[in-house]
């Protein structure tokens, strides 16, 4: 029977009736023929309660106890979605990560998935089980310790899933009813997409958009698993919702999708450092080392040997910056004179696919936020996305002045 993979996050599994819901429809599914791997998260607001817990007792924790706190979540829920289907007269069992088992690095509170074995759940689809419950965000090292995957993990235990049992699809069903052209609470012209590529959401996934865990796009692009976000509240049919798809499967050809946006970015300058071969190692070797993600860079035009550089890094990383930078002063590796924070900023982007074989957008971007009186900070492009860093305070003003531009409230 063909096998598709059903993904309930916190706020459709919050309470009993919740998971009632969605029980129901996992067993619209199995009346359809198929056999259906349902991914719970933990009821809303627990993974959080969990991390308190084990912060508020070792603030600087081992991990490992981290994972087996954290994880527990997910088998609450997984148990009471199998007793729930079976109340249905649905046959359903539930498996916590270890069981499967869910093979990831040891890595733990990020582990990466590095197999799932599918003969166990397979044997039981044999004998006539309809429904296997699977705890998401939850797996077992190489040690045989239980790992966690990083917060919003189910959506990749889902994925993970779905390329390993060669699923119809993966239905992830979540608070709102699809993948937006932006977050409708900061633009009210916000229109849902039906479909979106791969690419696209990896994008607005990465730049912040929290619909689906960064890491679970990256393996449905991988193993071409067909994905579907939509809502547990909403009407159940085979086109609700928005499907991320290969971009062949994509006929519109618009330059821009939709336009992402967060705030919790800082705009660091190192002032007058020397502009000399290996400079730019000096500085982003110690801050890689450091764990700080820094995304865009520039280096201003040198004068008299000595040259400012740029960058941008998640606001709450800048004290771990600061730290690796003036350490690598101290070691001598790099001279600046001053190191400025500014954390006031937003970074806004423009996402699509069209964009490669389109020309203009940059210059209709900087032209727009222009008209607005928007001083631009810091530039950065790729392929597909063109972000600006701006003023915080011009943030919502600039999003809704580009979904205008870029007439993403029309179909
Ligand atoms: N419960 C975990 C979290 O809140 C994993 C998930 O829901 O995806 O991050
Ligand atoms: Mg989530």
């Amino acid at each position: 029977m063909p096998v598709l993979v059903m993904k309930f996050g916190g706020t459709s599994v919050a309470t009993l009736d919740r998971i009632r819901r969605a029980a129901k429809r996992v067993g619209v599914e199995v009346a359809k023929g198929y056999d259906v791997i349902v991914i719970v998260s933990a009821m809303s607001g627990e993974t959080n309660k969990l991390v308190g817990f084990v912060n508020e007792t070792s603030p600087l924790f081992d991990a490992r106890e981290y994972d087996a706190v954290v994880s527990s979540g997910e088998n609450v829920t997984a148990g009471l979605m199998a007793l729930t289907l079976q109340e249905m007269d649905i046959p359903a069992r539930s498996w916590q990560g270890w069981q499967v088992p869910v093979r990831t690095t040891s890595a733990h509170s990020a582990a990466r998935i590095e197999e799932i074995p599918n003969d166990n759940i397979n044997a039981k689809f044999a004998e006539g089980m309809r429904v296997a419950v699977v705890a998401g965000f939850q797996g077992i090292s190489p040690e045989g310790r239980i790992t966690t995957l990083g917060r919003g993990g189910s959506d990749t235990t889902a994925v993970a899933f779905a390329a390993a049992f060669n699923a119809e699809r993966c239905d992830i069903y979540t608070d709102v009813d699809g993948v937006y052209t932006t977050d409708p609470r900061v633009s009210a012209k916000a229109r849902k997409l039906d479909k979106i590529a791969f690419e696209e959401m990896l994008e607005l996934a990465s730049l912040g958009a929290k619909v689906l865990q960064t890491r679970s796009v990256e393996l449905a692009m991988r193993y071409n698993v067909k994905l579907r976000v939509l809502s547990s509240f909403g009407e159940q049919s085979d086109d609700a919702g928005t499907l991320v798809c290969d971009e062949e499967e994509i006929m519109e050809n618009r330059p821009v999708s939709g336009i992402a946006f967060s705030r919790e970015e800082a705009k660091m300058t190192l002032v007058s450092v020397a502009d000399r071969p290996g400079i730019a190692a000096a500085i982003f070797g110690p801050l890689s080392d450091a764990g700080v993600n820094v995304d865009m860079i520039i280096q201003n035009i040198a004068e008299a040997g000595r040259t400012d550089m740029t960058f941008s890094c998640p606001n709450d990383q800048v004290l771990r910056a600061e730290k690796a930078l003036s350490e690598a002063k101290e070691r001598g590796e790099i001279n600046y004179k001053e190191l400025i924070a500014d954390k006031d900023v937003a970074k806004i982007s423009a996402v699509g696919i069209g964009m490669r074989s389109q020309s203009g957008v940059a210059a209709k971007m900087f032209k727009t936020l222009s008209a607005e009186g928007i001083n631009i900070k810091v530039i950065a492009t790729s392929e597909i996305k063109i972000s600006v860093l701006i003023d915080r305070k011009y943030m919502e003003l600039a999003v809704q002045a580009l979904h205008d531009a870029f007439e993403l409230e029309k179909d």
